[in-house]
């Protein structure tokens, strides 16, 4: 804490899709907010609306360079990576050098600053799970020279580094094992079934199942995640280990597919695209370890989720006439290899 008693929070991607649900969560509770980001994947257009508050500031830096000047914090949390396949996969030295490098470089803040520092991981260390639903004892089943494992195995590093960190420094760590969430915010080219499938949906183009849509994933709201990541923070004592944060309710693909068309009513084909290789088969997150440190579960039922969800991707399509076309028809290694600039940059508008 600061003289001022007001705690002063770094927020590394907080331009991001979770990272600005996570500041907009910290600035209600009466926090000190700086947001630092590379606006590789973060949009200013999710920050926009802090312009004028006097507890926001902004750092434009990506945190494999040296970080610039910053004051002291009390509380860093590192969201800063691409976290969509097709995203982190466009670039992939630069997503394990965000991991190792990035991180290595915020824990040296934070053992500087005293301060305590949540790392977010993934269920992407788990890779393509042998063991479900995935409890936080389980190490996984990750191919490490897979298109996917600058991601899982950059964030399984990053782990390392945290919990070496705790070990050798006594740094107060958190690390948030986060399954697939979705919400407002998400980039409509994001890539992911969640934004691809909606925005497939509002634009009647053919919605693009990859494999033969019985993989399963466990979806959270944006929400109920943020939630999760602040009282994990708050903890008193250190949870001495990861932490899943995630939605236990599982579901295939093609249930997701079909709940979707329900609600938006699209006349849409459903187009199969081949599976991408590595692409997990059955995620599920085991939640218990959360309920018993953090009282934490998740309220927002899908479809109340996927309604809020979709009146804003319905306004985002509206805004960008004529529609971009969304990823997705390519399937997503495919994706990986365009060049990802112009997408990004068009959308990264306003
Ligand atoms: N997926 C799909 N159609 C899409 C995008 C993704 O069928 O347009 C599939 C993908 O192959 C995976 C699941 O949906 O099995 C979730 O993919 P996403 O990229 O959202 O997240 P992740 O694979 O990282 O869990």
């Amino acid at each position: 804490m600061q003289n001022d008693g007001q705690t002063r929070v770094l927020v590394a991607g907080g331009a991001g899709f979770i990272g600005s649900h996570l500041i907009d969560a910290l600035i209600a509770e009466g926090a000190r907010v700086t947001c630092l980001d590379s606006f590789l994947t973060g949009r200013k257009a999710n920050i926009a609306h802090l312009a004028r508050e006097p507890h926001f500031d902004l750092v434009e830096a990506d945190i494999i360079d040296p970080l610039p000047e910053l004051p002291r914090f009390d509380r860093i949390f590192n969201l800063a990576c691409a976290a969509s396949p097709p995203h982190y996969q466009a670039d992939p030295q630069h997503t394990m050098m965000t991991c190792v490098v990035g991180s290595h470089q915020l824990l040296e803040l934070a053992r500087a600053s005293g301060a305590r520092f949540l790392q977010a991981s993934t269920s992407e260390v788990y890779g393509d799970p042998e063991v479900h639903p995935q409890e936080e004892s389980y190490w996984g089943h990750v191919n490490p020279t897979g298109p996917r494992a600058c991601y899982d195995e950059g964030k399984r590093s990053a782990e390392t580094l945290a919990f070496d960190y705790e070990r050798r420094y006594d740094l107060d760590i958190r690390v948030a094992r986060i399954f697939n969430t979705y919400g407002p915010r998400m980039r409509a080219d994001d890539g992911r079934v969640v934004s691809n499938v909606i925005c497939q949906a509002l634009t009647d183009q053919p919605i693009t199942v990859y494999g033969d849509g019985e993989q399963t994933r466990s979806f959270c709201y944006v929400s109920d995640l943020v939630d999760g990541l602040m009282r994990l923070m708050r903890l008193d004592a250190s949870p001495g280990g990861p932490v899943n944060l995630g939605n236990p309710r599982e579901m295939t693909v093609a249930e997701l597919v079909s709940v979707v068309t329900r609600m938006t009513g699209t006349r849409s084909p459903i187009v199969r695209r081949p599976l991408p290789v590595d692409d997990p088969q059955r995620r599920r997150p085991d939640i218990t370890r959360a309920g018993c440190l953090l009282d934490w579960s998740p309220r927002i039922v899908l479809e109340a989720g996927l309604e809020a969800t979709i009146g804003w991707f319905a306004d985002e399509v509206a805004r960008r006439e004529p529609a971009p076309a969304f990823a997705g028809l390519a399937g997503p290694v495919a994706r990986a290899h365009r060049p990802a600039e112009p997408a990004l940059r068009s959308l990264a508008r306003g």
